[in-house]
């Protein structure tokens, strides 16, 4: 029996996040290693985000900045530029490709390329399987992981990586009263991204949006794009609507964040006089957004848990449509729409969504500032509500071992778990790093609070790469014998 182990590391979640991790993996591992990729759908890398195939669908950051590699900025931009030279597709007149917002099926084709170019060919000892199973336990052993397989094997592992990205919300956590016969109902669309789910949407006559945002953008576009021709009426707390993604130069950093950071009265009484400044001066005020983006990472670094809390209560919708706006390409539709007379937006709060006699749903509400309950029929409504973070409230099988098993440490604010900054080791239970359990993207959402975004993906999968590469590289005290049945059926759990 072979006694030299090759190091293995299992990452859970096979979307953008995972495979970034996976390239950065084969790109810079020194030593001989074997990457299991656990994620049940075929194509890695797409995810929710990039697996839809409508062109209209548009990323909403500049290609410049979203290379798969940090070393390489102009991967992406050099790839698309020949995807241009092929005719595949062209930016609108006068933006340039760095500067341009493709649609996202377009990068998902990148994604899907570059995985399998990077894939194809990997140095001698590096190994990799696209293990089609979903995660449903996590365990720690003697030597490092087991996972379970929802079909019943499990994988074992040195090292393991959660990248399970976006996490849908249960029914029984939505604000407002779904009823049993609207839940089962096709015109109840609760993800508007599956098959289906805009099956002989021309014949409607209204589709009512819970929420105004990026997601209710995408549910519009996907509606007309299918032949709908009739009135678009979105619901929202705030009344905020998506706004159109400028790029003005950034305005001049002036924020001062002491070590024992900032209150958000403190904060507001810097950010308050630059916008009055900005508006004297008539310039546009997105010229702020990446000036205040750049610091988000020490203002959040240093607040306290109440201060986190002040700002998710008071603010949160406001800098997430300051920060998430649309292409202008994309927004476009909805302008269009409106000049129809075909788009409303209301503000208030929504109260239940039940049947009608006839099959049509009713969505009841009440106007932001009055009392009265208002019925609105619709022949479709659209959850637009964004994703769940929560994973003390999670039904998925794995979120729950993780924690009963006390592997990790839910955020106190329910934004995912628990990590350390340098390196996204997660903290087990006990508030304790655990080198070798990290995790990357969505899950890291109340570590950085902006871990949404291509962006910050990537950084992430550098650290948590590196932080692997140096564990794995250290004298193996815990080799372990060849894992030869480490695909041997158990019971899940
Ligand atoms: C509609 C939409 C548009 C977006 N547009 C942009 C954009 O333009 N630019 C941008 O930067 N960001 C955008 N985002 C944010 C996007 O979420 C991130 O950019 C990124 O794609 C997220 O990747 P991820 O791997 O973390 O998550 P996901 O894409 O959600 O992938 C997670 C993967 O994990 C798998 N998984 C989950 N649980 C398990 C389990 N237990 N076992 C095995 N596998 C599991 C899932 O099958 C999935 O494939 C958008 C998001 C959405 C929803």
């Amino acid at each position: 029996m072979n006694t030299v182990a090759i190091p293995r590391v299992a990452i859970v979640g096979g979307g953008f996040a995972g495979i970034a991790v996976a390239l950065r993996l084969l790109r810079q591992a020194p030593m001989a290693l074997h990457i299991d990729l656990i994620e049940p759908a075929a194509t890695p890398g797409l995810g929710v985000a990039y697996g839809t195939p409508l062109a209209q669908h548009l990323i909403n950051g500049v290609s410049k900045a979203i290379s798969l590699f940090e070393e390489e900025p102009a991967h992406f931009t050099g790839w698309l530029a020949r995807q241009v030279r092929a005719g595949a597709w062209a930016p609108p007149p006068g933006v340039a490709i760095e500067d341009s917002l493709p649609p996202r099926r377009l990068y998902g084709a990148y994604l899907q390329q570059t995985w399998a170019e990077e894939t194809a060919r990997l140095r001698p000892g590096l190994s990799l399987e696209h293990v089609r199973a979903r995660a449903v336990g996590l365990r720690a052993t003697a030597h490092g992981y087991a996972v379970s397989l929802a079909d019943g094997r499990q994988r074992l592992a040195d090292k393991v990586v959660l990248a399970t990205g976006l996490m849908q919300r249960r029914a029984d956590q939505l604000p407002f009263a779904l009823g049993d016969a609207a839940r089962r109902s096709p015109r109840y669309v609760a993800d508007q991204w599956a098959g289906g789910a805009w099956h002989e949407v021309a014949r409607d006559r209204r589709i009512v949006y819970l929420g105004a945002g990026l997601s209710a953008l995408d549910g519009l576009i996907s509606a007309e794009h299918a032949g709908f021709r009739g009135e678009h009426m979105a619901i929202s707390r705030t009344g905020l609507g998506v706004n159109e993604r400028r790029m003005p130069e950034p305005w001049p950093d002036f924020l001062h964040i002491p070590d024992g950071g900032l209150t958000l009265r403190q904060l507001l009484r810097q950010v308050h006089p630059q916008l009055r400044a900005m508006a004297a001066q008539r310039q546009d005020w997105q010229r702020i957004v990446p000036t205040l983006r750049l610091q988000v990472d020490t203002l959040w670094a240093r607040a306290s848990v109440q201060e986190r809390a002040r700002f998710v209560r008071k603010l949160r919708s406001w800098w997430d449509v300051a920060l998430h706006r649309s292409a202008p390409e994309a927004l476009a539709w909805q302008t269009r729409v409106k000049a129809g007379g075909r788009y409303r937006h209301a503000a208030g709060t929504l109260l239940a969504v039940d049947t009608l006699a006839d099959g049509r749903l009713a969505v009841r509400w009440r106007a932001r500032g009055s009392d009265a309950v208002q019925t609105l029929e619709a022949d479709r409504v659209v959850n637009c509500l964004g994703f769940a973070f929560d994973w003390t409230q999670s039904h998925d099988p794995l979120a729950r071992d993780v924690l009963a098993r006390g592997l990790a440490l839910p955020d106190p604010l329910g934004f995912g778990l628990q990590a350390n900054r340098a390196d996204c080791a997660l903290l087990d239970a006990g508030g304790r790093p655990q080198p070798g359990l990290h995790a990357v993207g969505h899950p890291l959402r109340g570590v950085f609070w902006e871990s949404n975004a291509v962006t910050e993906h990537v950084p992430q999968a550098t650290k948590v790469a590196r932080s692997l590469i140096a564990q794995l590289a250290r004298p193996a005290a815990h080799a372990h014998e060849d894992r030869a049945g480490a695909a041997a059926p158990v019971a899940a759990g």
